[in-house]
């Protein structure tokens, strides 16, 4: 089959549990910007997680390796279950997801949080004080205590001993640094770099690199706090945030506490960027729970196919748009079952339908009308 020229190769991995659900509403919604603009997408669906174990006994099987290789962005859904949790490690689910993000060398994730006014009752904190609440987390995601040697278990004088190691080189934090400031940029202009450099030479090494790369972004504010201080912080004054630059460990913890500030988990998308292919994701997991059932929140995943418009495909109108139909929907209290709202929920495909629709609309009105 010819291929139209000049397409965005967008390969699709819904993997496991809602997964398939939720990315299906998402590439729904991309299918309702390219009715108004014209053909834009070539989708490719592979196998991933669970998914992929069970049909070739890989967790990342070479035929979605080659799509990803060939791909503009990746648009993934979620992978794990606990029908594979007695799998060995190193063929669990998990470890399609893992390899993918080495393989793209993904070594920096983007976490938006921001709180919408129509859904503040369902925040952990009280509405005045989450209120206008719009921050991005940005972590390192390739280096770190996760990853450094020598890590492992050992015997040592009759009693075992846990070690693991923090090792950061210069030009690690450098990109993504780089990364953060460029964020900032298109932001509010603030950059905060949280770190421990009171007792932690990672930390200070870290200080010192990203106040150097700071002063080549004149234009934005820098300022550097404990991490202890930014957790506080992150409850006591969420406003005061706009990018929050990390490390791979204290960004993993910062963004499940920002999470909580927005209400549900089905709502928080994620952008990994790095050196090649970036990958765009909803910040929750597979949700055993309610799988196959067309309860699950679709707006995560929705809002990641917003992220890689603006990130991978530089289509920032119709990102705005879709984000604008997003909010509209919420605000006229159209709710999954996962934040409660006060009228009967509605299903996945719905939702997935109604943000669509509004998409659509949005996108034909002059605002919003490619330049
Ligand atoms: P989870 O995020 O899947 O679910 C936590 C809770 O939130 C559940 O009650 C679930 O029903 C609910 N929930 C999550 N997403 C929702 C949505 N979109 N709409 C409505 N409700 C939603 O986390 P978990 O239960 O700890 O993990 C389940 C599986 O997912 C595990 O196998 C885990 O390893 C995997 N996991 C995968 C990823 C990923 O693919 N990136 C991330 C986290 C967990």
């Amino acid at each position: 089959m010819n291929e139209m020229p000049g397409l965005y190769r967008i390969a699709v991995l819904p993997g496991d549990g809602i997964g398939p659900e939720v990315t299906a509403e998402a590439v729904k919604v991309l299918k309702s910007v390219e009715e108004i603009n014209g053909p834009l997408f070539r989708f490719q669906t592979g196998l991933i997680g669970g998914a992929a174990l069970d049909a070739t006994a890989a967790p990342l099987p070479a035929e979605t390796i080659s799509i990803c290789d060939n791909a503009t962005a990746i648009l993934l859904g979620a992978v794990g279950g606990p029908q594979w949790d007695s799998k060995r490690p190193e063929i669990r689910p998990e470890q399609g997801l893992l390899q993918l993000r080495r393989r793209m060398a993904l070594y920096v994730n983007f976490r938006p949080a921001k709180v919408l006014e129509s859904l503040i009752a369902l925040s952990a904190l009280k509405p005045d004080r989450v209120r206008g609440t719009d921050l991005v987390i940005v972590r390192e995601l390739m280096g770190g205590i996760y990853f450094g040697n020598p890590r492992g278990i050992f015997a040592k004088n009759g009693e075992r001993m846990g070690v693991n190691t923090e090792v950061y080189r210069e030009h690690e934090v450098e990109r993504v640094a780089h990364r953060a400031f460029q964020l900032a940029r298109l932001r509010r202009r603030k950059v905060t770099s949280v770190d421990k450099a009171n007792v932690l030479e990672t930390s200070r090494l870290w200080r010192d690199v990203v106040t150097r790369i700071g002063r080549s972004y004149g234009d934005v504010e820098l300022e550097h706090l404990y991490v202890d201080t930014c957790a506080m912080q992150l409850v006591e004054r969420p406003t005061r945030f706009d990018v929050v630059l990390t490390n791979n460990m204290f960004g993993d913890i910062l963004s499940d506490e920002a999470a909580s500030l927005t209400g549900s988990i089905g709502l928080l998308p994620s952008a990994s960027l790095g050196e090649r292919t970036a990958l765009y994701e909803p910040v929750h997991g597979s949700a055993p729970d309610i799988a196959g059932r067309n309860r699950a929140n679709p707006v995560a995943t929705i809002a990641s196919a917003a992220l890689m418009l603006r990130y991978s495909c530089r289509m920032e109108s119709s990102a705005v748009a879709i984000e604008a139909a997003i909010e509209r929907v919420l605000k006229r209290g159209v709710r999954t079952s996962d934040m409660h709202g006060k009228k009967r929920p509605v299903t996945t495909s719905r939702m997935g339908d109604l943000i669509a629709e509004q998409t659509r609309k949005l996108l034909k009105s002059s605002q919003f009308r490619r330049k």
